[in-house]
């Protein structure tokens, strides 16, 4: 059985102060989750949540790692830098990366090494354009995506997907519980070709893209979805508490 992880991924949002107050909020209202909780906050947030979230059922994430140990990579933060604060979590090639910070496929590969090489969980995030999906080219992208991204990668399973049409993230506008679930299936299909059809079954794969406390239930009910990667309503309390509880 795979067990259903609900992400938050607060972007840039949030100061540390503001952070803390708000996970305070949280931790009551998800306490008896069913799931994995996380949130994934910005780097500068990070010691400030680390002490809150002591103890508690959420497990901390950050929204990006670099594949270094160290070095000269000016503004960029390690997986010790992470570890260090116990964050457990790490999102890889956020579609905002790919396409504002010429994140590619290779340098998702890269990072994702460094964060399974520390011991992190890297939650890598793949999906399509509208373009892309309206010219039929959702499954090829895809599949390069997990080929190229997911490269020499030794256990899978140690690694969660988020599948997040990119038409679909902060725009209000949701791929149906149906076309989740195909694409979700897809992804699952492809990671057995690529590694092996038993490993596949054990990869958690999330839904992102304007998902909420309205329509959470639906999307999440679905068999091939394992929770979900939030954005906009991961920066509501009772909204992120509603996904986390249905
Ligand atoms: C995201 O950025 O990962 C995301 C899913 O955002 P939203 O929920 O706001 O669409």
């Amino acid at each position: 059985m795979r067990r259903p992880i609900i992400a938050g991924n607060w972007k840039m949002n949030m100061t540390a102060s503001e952070a803390a107050a708000f996970l305070e909020q949280l931790k009551p209202l998800v306490k008896d989750a069913n799931c994995d909780v996380a949130v994934c906050v910005p780097a500068i947030d990070i010691p400030a949540c680390a002490e809150v979230l002591k103890e508690s059922n959420i497990g901390l994430g950050a929204q990006n790692v670099h594949f270094a140990e160290k070095g000269a990579f000016t503004g960029e933060i390690s997986v010790g830098m992470l570890k260090e604060f116990g964050v457990k979590y790490v999102i890889i090639g956020h579609s905002e990366r790919r396409q504002y910070f010429g994140e590619t496929d290779e340098s998702v590969n890269k990072r994702l090494h460094a964060a399974l090489n520390g011991g992190l969980i890297p939650i890598v995030c793949v999906g399509e354009s509208l373009e892309e999906r309206e010219t039929g080219k959702t499954e090829e992208v895809l599949f390069r995506q997990l080929k190229e991204g997911l490269k020499g990668v030794e256990d899978v399973t140690k690694l969660i997907i988020a599948y997040e049409p990119i038409w679909a993230i902060g725009t209000g506008k949701t791929a149906t519980a149906e076309q989740a679930n195909e694409t979700i299936g897809f992804i699952r299909k492809s990671l057995g070709e690529l590694f092996c059809p038993h490993c596949a079954q054990e990869v958690r794969i999330q839904y992102g893209g304007s998902m909420n406390a309205g329509n959470c239930k639906e999307l999440l009910s679905q068999p091939e979805i394992d929770g979900g990667l939030i954005g906009g309503a991961s920066l509501k309390t009772p909204d992120f508490a509603t996904i986390v509880n249905s």
